[in-house]
């Protein structure tokens, strides 16, 4: 049985002020053993919400890493800085980094590298465009974005990543995939995995879906055999909804073992 991780990207909201009270409502309502729940600030509110999360299950992540620990590359944050602000996640190639920052399958693999390196764990994104689903490119797209990530993979534990398969065309839009499409690309993503890493790590990786997940679908998309959590965008804003998610995330572990 995997553990469900529900994992909030606050993207780039909740200042510093802000964290300290979104994370006292979150622990008051989301810790729970039975799921892996996480949240990812921006960077300056990175500090204030590791204090806040002193002695909390809920871990802390951060939203994107740098592939070298120090050098003349402004405006970026490194590894072991990430370590250093209380971060035990990093978010990798989020669709609104290739789609605005010109981030390319290539600088994800190296981003990856470091964050394993510096024994983070990686939440890498994939998925496919509007676009690209509708010209029947989905499964060549996730084949592609895959092949990047495992690239030089020997010697990793490749089980301990976690993917997040994240339809361009689902993020902050309110149109998720439905349970169905997710499932088919989950599944899809775990046999890749386990002809590229073999079955074991295949069976024990975790598949996260993303985009649209709100306290209404959650349940409908964690209840799918090979979807293991959710990257929340949003919903992960107010505590509300987020809590929603993470004990529909709960409810699955029943049905799931
Ligand atoms: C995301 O940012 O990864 C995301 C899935 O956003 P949203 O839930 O808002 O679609």
């Amino acid at each position: 049985m995997r553990k469900p991780v529900i994992a909030g990207n606050w993207k780039m909201h909740v200042r510093a002020q802000e964290a300290t009270e979104l994370v006292r409502q979150l622990r008051a309502a989301c810790e729970t053993d039975a799921v892996e729940v996480v949240v990812c600030p921006p960077s300056t509110s990175l500090a204030t919400a590791h204090e806040a999360l002193r002695g909390s299950s809920i871990g802390l992540g951060a939203q994107n890493v740098h592939w070298e620990p120090q050098g003349a590359f402004t405006g970026e944050i490194s590894a072991p800085m990430l370590v250093e602000a209380g971060c035990r996640y990093v978010i990798i190639g989020h669709s609104e980094r290739r789609q605005h920052f010109g981030e390319t399958d290539a600088t994800v693999r190296k981003r990856l590298g470091a964050a394993l390196t510096h024994h983070l764990t990686p939440i890498v994104c994939i998925g496919e465009t509007l676009a690209e689903r509708e010209a029947n490119q989905t499964w060549a797209v996730l084949e592609r974005q895959l092949g990047a990530v495992f690239t030089d993979c020997a010697g990793w534990d490749c089980g301990g990543l976690i993917l997040a398969y994240e339809p361009v065309w689902a993020i902050g839009t309110g149109r998720n995939a439905t349970p169905e499409q997710a499932q088919d690309a989950h599944q899809f993503i775990r046999q890749w995995v386990a002809k590229r890493c073999g079955a074991a790590a295949a069976h024990v990786i975790r598949l996260l879906y993303g985009g649209s997940v709100s306290a209404g679908n959650a349940a409908g998309l964690l209840q799918q055999p090979d979807v293991d959590g959710a990257l929340v965008g949003g919903a992960s804003l107010k505590a509300d909804a987020f809590t929603a998610i993470v004990r529909a995330a709960a409810d699955t572990t029943a049905v799931k073992t």
